[in-house]
């Protein structure tokens, strides 16, 4: 029985995980569940699968958990310990009783647990792609050192994980790797019309349902920059050798281009419980509770080029993977102010990309071509990331004469 802990429980990933664990209660056993401060949603996934450890993020709303458990639970032994203080919560992912750490924290808040997964030699099933981009080159070097097995949840990763004979690209055989992208919710939509995007609208994914951070990441396409960089790093791949091309119907999820012109393809239901399914099992296979892909309601197959144009945040992260240095993870921190900022009514969709740039400029600026050599660097370079993204941010923000948007002004 394999043991797991999940990190990020109680969000899209997360819940989507242990639907198909629910499926399997022979072969998974919930060991750990970490979340922030969702407690009602933690207290029904406590309730179900008797985790031994529970980690909460937010002290206030572990507090409210003890209390919860203390009062409903009367069986003691029956009592999962809860922590929260942010160094123990990592060292769970480290767990000796834990064979499989699955990271689906959103965001560079899920780098210490990923970090300690990984040098703790675990399997860690990815999902939380930030912290590849912000620490690719330690987090890789740490897994080769620890024996930790790094097996894609993205999508994209996975598909082209499933279409490599071995899951390791052989140089001489592989050409290029084609990550598809939907071109999220926005591809047609008039560029006059960018404006009074909300974030309902940028929220509302045509193919896929997931949390709002990676939804509005899809909905500026900054997350197939992202994706590209943790393709590189998983995949020991120079990102000129990666291909980007748009593909509304999000069928095939990605695909490898060989030396002989095959190109080796993975289709499948827009259903993250397919992916997490097959590095769950592998290399085994195990049934996702996803309905069978029905090719004859396929109505086309339609491949574009991205626009970078519609699309800045993509442009950006491509500027950033040939800056190298830390303009990877300074893109990606002030992705996160900015669309943080977005999500709660304080910038326009239109401006999270300045923001991106501006930040950037002043990172190359400074010592940005220069590759951070530890996590703690990471960190502080993250944090310096964030706080200028901030004040950017501010700027940009106290311009803007018209108030942003919302449902209530559109309407
Ligand atoms: P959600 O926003 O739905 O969930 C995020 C999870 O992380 C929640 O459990 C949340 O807890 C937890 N969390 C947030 N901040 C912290 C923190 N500081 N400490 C501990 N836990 C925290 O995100 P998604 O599930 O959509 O995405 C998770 C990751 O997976 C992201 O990196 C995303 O890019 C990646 N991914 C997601 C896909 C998807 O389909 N959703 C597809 C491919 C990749 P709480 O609920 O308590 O706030
Ligand atoms: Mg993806």
């Amino acid at each position: 029985m394999k043991s797991i802990a999940i990190f990020g429980s109680t969000g899209s990933i997360g819940i989507n995980t242990l639907a198909v664990i629910k499926l399997h209660p022979s072969r998974y056993r919930v060991e750990t569940l970490v979340a922030h401060s969702q407690i009602d949603v933690l207290w029904a996934q406590i309730a179900e699968f008797s985790p031994r450890k529970v980690g909460v993020a937010d002290p206030q709303s572990a507090a409210v958990l003890r209390a919860r458990i203390k009062s409903e639970i009367s069986d003691k032994t029956r009592h999962p310990e809860v922590v929260d203080d942010p160094v123990a919560l990592a060292a769970l992912a480290a767990d000796h009783a834990v064979d499989c750490v699955v990271a689906a924290i959103v965001g560079v808040a899920g780098l210490a647990s990923t970090w300690a997964a990984v040098r703790a030699g675990k399997q860690v099933l990815l999902a939380n792609k930030e912290s590849l981009v912000a620490a690719g080159q330690l987090m890789m070097s740490a897994a080769i050192a620890s024996g930790a097995m790094i097996l894609p949840i993205d999508s994209e990763h996975n598909a082209i994980f499933q279409c490599l004979p071995t899951g390791i690209p052989a140089p001489q055989a592989v050409q290029k790797l084609i990550l598809t992208a939907s071109g999220g919710p926005f591809r047609t939509l008039p560029l006059d019309q960018f404006d009074g995007i909300t974030p309902q609208d940028a929220c509302r994914h045509p193919n896929w349902v997931m949390g709002r951070k990676i939804s509005v990441d899809s909905a500026t396409m900054m997350n197939k920059g992202l994706e590209v960089i943790e393709a590189a790093w998983l995949f020991a791949m120079p990102p000129t050798r990666i291909d980007v091309v748009v593909h509304p119907e999000s069928v095939i999820h990605s695909m490898v281009q060989f030396v002989d012109g095959s190109v080796l393809a993975q289709l499948g239901r827009p259903d993250m419980r397919t992916p997490i399914a097959h590095a769950l099992a592998w290399p085994e296979r195990i049934d996702s509770g996803v309905a069978p892909l029905d090719l004859c309601a396929v109505t086309g197959l339609h491949f574009e080029a991205p626009d970078l144009q519609r699309f800045p945040c993509l442009r950006l992260a491509f500027d950033a993977i040939e800056q190298g240095g830390i303009a990877p993870l300074v893109i990606n921190a002030a992705n996160e102010i900015a669309v943080a900022a977005f999500l709660d009514h304080r910038l326009r969709f239109k401006q999270i990309p300045h923001v991106i740039e501006a930040t950037l400029d002043a990172a190359l600026a400074g010592t940005g071509t220069v590759a951070p050599e530890s996590i703690e660097e990471v960190l502080v370079k993250d944090a310096w990331a964030r706080q200028r993204a901030q004040s950017i941010l501010v700027g940009i923000a106290a311009q803007t004469l018209t108030k942003v948007p919302t449902m209530e002004h559109r309407a």
